[in-house]
């Protein structure tokens, strides 16, 4: 067993004849129960569906490697100096007093799942959520990565201005240990302009299949060196601006590598390192709001059986928005505008003042509400059948970014939610939301890793099916952690914060063979 499975035992043993346990694997049948609809002339013709499903788990967790691309930045190096606190115990003083290193703000290691009823008590009883499966933790992740800026990273901490001084002093020799990020790419016309003056680390050249081949070598030989079996890259860079979808240059795989050979000038360095992370059968995460994933990427994963997930981190205005706007749709009140307003004045948001890179968070931002206002038909029109490409009637949706420097990484969030109520009223919501940004962001990469590297190692089959087939590359169970979720072309984009997180716990419980979360409580509503 590799050292890290042994570090938790997994306690958790379900007794079932749809749950079985060997040396390597844990395998579970489930039952995916839902309903088909008929609808026709305004009726609906229910019938309840069943598809039986068994999952299959490798209980030891990979020896995993996560690859930043960014990593000296405000989140990468954030990341980590928490991580090597967490790892060496490093305690520090603030003005409040003596603080401990934690995982708070993770999902995996700071919130729990309700796992059933105790047999004594009958009270509830809730278990981490990384109890649940076999789950990498953060402390045994073997860090490095990329950037475009040299700064070692005790120097990359200091510049990005985040953490306490003392906690700064101590980890700072560990911080030293790991040196420089690996040069980068930088294709000038991706980022903005202001982002210039810190681009002296990069690998030479313009030949974009030179750059291609090298970031792959970069791949291989972090794993070599490392012993590695899995190797998470994740996008924590600057905000590209959007790619041009053109025929022909990054519509398919084959278009896409053809491009790429030809230095195309429309493949960004951000879907470079993708493509490098598919090839070598490596995740890859984007944590940033740019259309990293153009179809040939992710006709790309499907063809190599590799996973993708992103897009951006959804840290605090968003994640905020998108429990808000459910709430109020699903209690009936209907909104008429939101909002948003940010300012902020680390580096992100240097690089988001330029427009063209504000358009891609703009675009992130947008469609959190969709699919919540398209489930709720009372309270807004649908579009017109007759009229192609209608779309129907939507709150009004704003959002503004500006860079303002004197309050650093602790970014501004101002939302106004302005809505309809009863027989003619309006009800205003005003929210002021004070986030520090990188302090939020970092335990979402870290869940982010965690998940991924988790989802490469649960398979599935159908009853009828011999082979377990590992998920589909576009990994949609990320989207709770994910401002715009990637998901599988043609499937619908689920925003709600809380079906999101349903979803996965969902997922994991089916893992281990238990169905449902059954927030029914039948036994408390029956005699
Ligand atoms: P940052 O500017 O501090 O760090 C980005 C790093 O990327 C910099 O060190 C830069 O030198 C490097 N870089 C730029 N282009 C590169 C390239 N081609 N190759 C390698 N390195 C490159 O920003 P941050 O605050 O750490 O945020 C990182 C990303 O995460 C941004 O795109 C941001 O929009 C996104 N994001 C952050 C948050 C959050 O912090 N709460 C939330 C959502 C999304």
């Amino acid at each position: 067993i590799h050292p890290t499975a042994a570090r938790r035992p997994n306690y958790l043993t379900v007794q079932s004849q749809n749950t079985s346990y060997s040396d390597e694997f844990i395998t579970s049948k489930f039952v995916n129960r839902g309903a088909s609809v008929n609808v026709s002339n305004g009726q609906f013709l229910v019938t309840p569906t069943a598809q039986t499903y068994e999952f299959q788990t490798k209980r030891t967790v990979s020896k995993t490697g996560l690859m930043m691309i960014g990593m000296g930045g405000n989140n990468g190096s954030t990341l980590c100096a928490t991580i090597l606190a967490n790892r060496h115990n490093i305690v520090w003083h603030t003005k409040a007093g003596v603080q401990q290193p934690n995982y708070i703000g993770s999902v995996l290691r700071a919130s729990t799942v309700r796992i059933g009823t105790d047999s004594v008590t009958g009270q509830d009883v809730h278990v981490p959520v990384s109890d649940v499966l076999p789950m990498v933790h953060p402390n045994d992740l073997v860090l490095g990565g990329w950037d475009i800026s040299g700064a070692s990273l005790d120097k990359a901490m200091e510049r990005a201005q985040v953490l306490d001084y003392d906690l700064q002093r101590q980890v700072a020799p560990y911080m030293a240990l790991l040196g420089k990020p690996l040069p980068s790419i930088y294709y000038p016309d991706f980022i903005a302009a202001n982002q210039e003056a810190r681009a002296d680390n990069l690998i030479p050249g313009d030949d974009k299949q030179a750059h291609l081949e090298h970031i792959r070598a970069d791949i291989r030989k972090f794993k070599e060196d490392n012993q590695l079996d899995r190797t998470v890259i994740f996008w924590t860079a600057n905000t590209e601006r959007y790619s041009d979808i053109i025929a022909g240059v990054n519509d398919t795989a084959d278009n896409l590598l053809a491009a790429i050979k030809s230095s195309h000038s429309e493949v960004s360095p951000s879907t470079l390192f993708a493509v490098a992370a598919i090839l070598e059968g490596e995740p890859f995460v984007n944590g940033a709001p740019q259309n990293t994933f153009v179809p040939g990427v992710i006709e790309l994963a499907e063809r190599h059986q590799s996973f993708i997930g992103g897009d951006d981190l959804k840290s605090g205005q968003t994640k905020l928005k998108s429990v808000l706007a459910e709430f109020l749709v699903n209690a009936g009140i209907k909104p008429l505008s939101i909002a948003s307003y940010n300012h902020l004045g680390n580096n992100d948001g240097h690089n988001l003042s330029a427009e063209r890179q504000f358009k891609s968070k703009e675009i992130s931002k947008s469609s959190v509400v969709d699919d919540m206002v398209n489930a709720n038909r009372l309270l807004y029109k649908a579009p017109a059948e007759d009229v192609k490409g209608a779309k129907g009637e939507h709150p009004d949706h704003i959002v503004v970014i500006k860079y303002v420097p004197a309050v650093g990484d602790s970014k501004r969030a101002i939302d106004e939610y302005y809505s309809e109520i009863f027989c003619g009223g309006r009800s205003t919501i005003n929210i002021f939301n004070e986030c520090e940004d990188s302090l939020l962001a970092t335990p979402l990469i870290l869940d982010l890793t965690i998940l991924t590297e988790l989802l490469t190692r649960v398979k599935y089959r159908g009853v009828d099916k011999k082979e377990f087939a590992p998920l589909y590359p576009v990994l949609s169970l990320l989207s709770y952690m994910l401002k715009a979720p990637l998901v599988k072309p043609g499937t619908e984009v689920v925003n709600s914060l809380n079906r999101q997180r349903n979803a996965l716990e969902a997922f994991l419980k089916a893992c281990i063979g238990i169905e449902g979360s059954s927030d029914l409580l039948l036994e408390t509503r029956i005699w």
